[in-house]
C-alpha cells in the first residue's frame, strides 16, 4: 500500500466533483496486480486506519484522474499545426504523406514512443488512437504502450479506396490483418483494439460490412471511426451512400453503431442521428481545438444532452492544435459558447473536467475501471501544481470556490502544471 497526501478531485456517481482539500490517496496492489484505489477521502478521516503505511507528502498539488483522450492520431505528430484549406486538402497535403511512412516499424517505434512521452507529460493516461493502414505502426505502438503499462487503445486504418498509394489497403487482407491483430493484442495487459474504418469516404461497403461482421464477433473490441466532421464530407458520404439514411445512418447499416464504438466530431448531425447515437451506446469524441483550427463547426453539447447521446473530450492530434487536456477543455467552453448557430451554454468547469476523465472513460465504456479516483479503480492519476505559473499562482490564490480553481487551470494551464503522471500505480 502506498497513501499520497494533496487536494483530491474525483467524481460522484451524478457526475459531480468531490473536492477533499487535504485529501488522503491509498493504493494498493489487487488479487490481479493491478494498482487500484483501495480508499480515499479527507486525510484526517483515513490516517488513523493507516499505520505504517507510507505517505508521499503533496501539500500545495492537486491530485485528480489521469485525463482521458477519446480521439486522436499517433502517427499525425509531425502533421500538427500543418495549414491547409479545410479538412479534404489537409488529408491529402499534409496527412496522407506522412502516414504512408509508417510501414517501417523503426520509424513507428520511434514515433510512436514520443507520441506516448507527449501524452503523459501532459496528464493523459488512457488514449483512443487511430495509428495507420499498417499492421506495423500497430504492433509499434502496442509494444510501447505494453512497456509503459498504459491503458491504451489502437487499431489498424481500414481504408481501402480514395486514399493514395501508401496508404490505401485491399478489402480483404485488411479485414484479415484487422482480426489477426486482435487476437494478438486485444486484452494484453491493459491494451485494448479498437477496429477502425478511417471515415466513411474511404471505405467500400464490403470492407465497412467486414467491419461491422468482426465488431459482432468481438464485442469486447473498440470500434472507431469520424463523422459528421465537415460539410463537404457530409455531401461526399451523402454521394456514396444514397441509401443511407444519413452519413451517421452508413456506419448503422453496416454493423458499426454499438456500445464501445466512438465517432470523432458529430458536428453535422440531425435529430434522428443523435436519437440513434443514445439508443445504440455509441459516443462521440467531441474535439474542439480541431474543430475550431480547421472550422468544422461547433459541437452542439445541449442537443446531446437531450438525445441522451453520451460524448467525452479528445484532442484530434494532429487535426487539433495541443495534446494538453486544458486546452481542450478551455476550447469545448469556448465552442459551448457558441451561440449562433445552436444553443450557447457555459459549461461548468467541473462538467468539463468530467468530461475528459470519468465521462470519456464512461464513454469507452470503462467508467469503473479509470476516469475517476473511487475505490476500486485503478490508479492512474496526475499530481498537478496550482502555482505553475506566476498567473495561475495569483488566480488560484484568489480562488474562493472549487469552480474557481478549477477553471482558472483550465484557462491558464498546460503542461507546466503537471507535475507528474502516476500510471498504473508507478
Ligand atoms: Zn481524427
Amino acid at each position: 500500500m502506498r497513501a499520497y497526501r494533496a487536494a483530491i478531485l474525483r467524481f460522484a456517481e451524478d457526475q459531480a466533483p468531490i473536492y477533499d482539500s487535504d485529501g488522503l490517496l491509498v493504493t494498493a496492489t489487487d488479487a490481479s496486480g493491478r494498482s487500484v484505489v483501495k480508499a480515499v477521502g479527507g486525510y484526517h478521516s483515513l490516517i488513523d486506519g493507516l499505520a505504517g503505511v507510507p505517505v508521499q507528502d503533496l501539500r500545495g498539488y492537486l491530485i485528480a484522474p489521469g485525463f482521458v483522450d477519446l480521439h486522436l492520431h499517433y502517427p499525425q505528430v509531425d502533421v500538427i499545426g500543418a495549414p491547409a484549406d479545410g479538412l479534404l486538402p489537409w488529408l491529402e497535403k499534409y496527412t496522407f504523406p506522412q502516414e504512408s511512412r509508417f510501414f517501417d516499424e523503426a520509424h513507428a517505434l520511434e514515433v510512436a514512443g514520443f507520441f506516448l512521452d507527449e501524452l503523459q507529460r501532459h496528464g493523459v493516461t488512457t488514449a483512443l488512437a487511430f495509428a495507420t493502414s499498417h499492421s506495423a505502426s500497430v504492433h509499434a505502438i502496442f509494444e510501447q504502450a505494453l512497456q509503459r503499462g498504459l491503458r491504451f487503445i489502437t487499431g489498424k486504418v481500414l481504408q481501402d479506396r480514395h486514399s493514395p498509394d501508401g496508404v490505401r489497403d485491399e478489402t480483404e487482407q485488411s479485414l484479415i490483418d484487422t482480426e489477426a491483430l486482435i487476437q494478438r493484442w486485444h486484452g494484453v495487459d491493459r491494451l485494448g483494439y479498437a477496429i477502425t474504418p478511417r471515415f466513411a469516404p474511404t471505405s467500400t461497403p464490403e470492407q465497412l460490412r467486414g467491419a461491422g461482421e468482426l465488431a459482432a464477433k468481438y464485442p469486447q473490441v473498440w470500434i472507431q471511426s469520424h463523422v459528421a466532421e465537415n460539410r463537404d464530407e457530409v455531401r461526399w458520404a451523402a454521394e456514396l451512400f444514397p441509401q443511407s439514411r444519413s452519413y451517421l445512418g452508413v456506419y448503422a447499416d453496416h454493423g458499426l453503431l454499438r456500445e464501445r464504438a466512438i465517432y470523432a466530431h458529430c458536428l453535422h448531425l440531425d435529430a434522428a442521428d443523435r436519437v440513434l447515437m443514445g439508443e445504440t451506446g455509441a459516443a462521440a469524441a467531441v474535439c474542439p481545438t480541431s474543430n475550431l483550427f480547421l472550422g468544422s463547426g461547433f459541437f452542439d453539447f445541449s442537443a446531446a444532452d437531450a438525445a441522451g447521446m453520451r460524448y467525452g473530450l479528445a484532442s484530434d492530434v494532429g487535426g487539433g492544435t495541443s495534446f494538453s487536456p486544458f486546452h481542450t477543455m478551455l476550447a469545448a467552453y469556448c465552442v459551448g459558447r457558441e451561440g449562433h448557430t445552436k444553443t450557447g451554454l457555459s459549461l461548468k468547469p467541473g462538467q468539463l473536467w468530467w468530461q475528459h476523465t470519468a465521462g470519456a472513460a464512461q464513454a469507452l465504456g470503462l467508467g469503473v475501471v479509470i476516469g475517476n479516483l473511487q475505490p476500486g479503480h485503478e490508479a492512474d492519476f496526475v499530481v498537478l501544481d496550482p502555482q505553475a505559473t506566476p498567473l495561475l499562482a495569483r488566480k488560484a490564490s484568489q480562488a474562493s470556490s472549487l469552480d474557481e480553481l478549477l477553471f482558472a487551470m483550465i484557462v491558464l494551464g498546460d503542461d507546466r502544471v503537471v507535475v507528474r503522471s502516476v500510471v498504473a500505480g508507478r
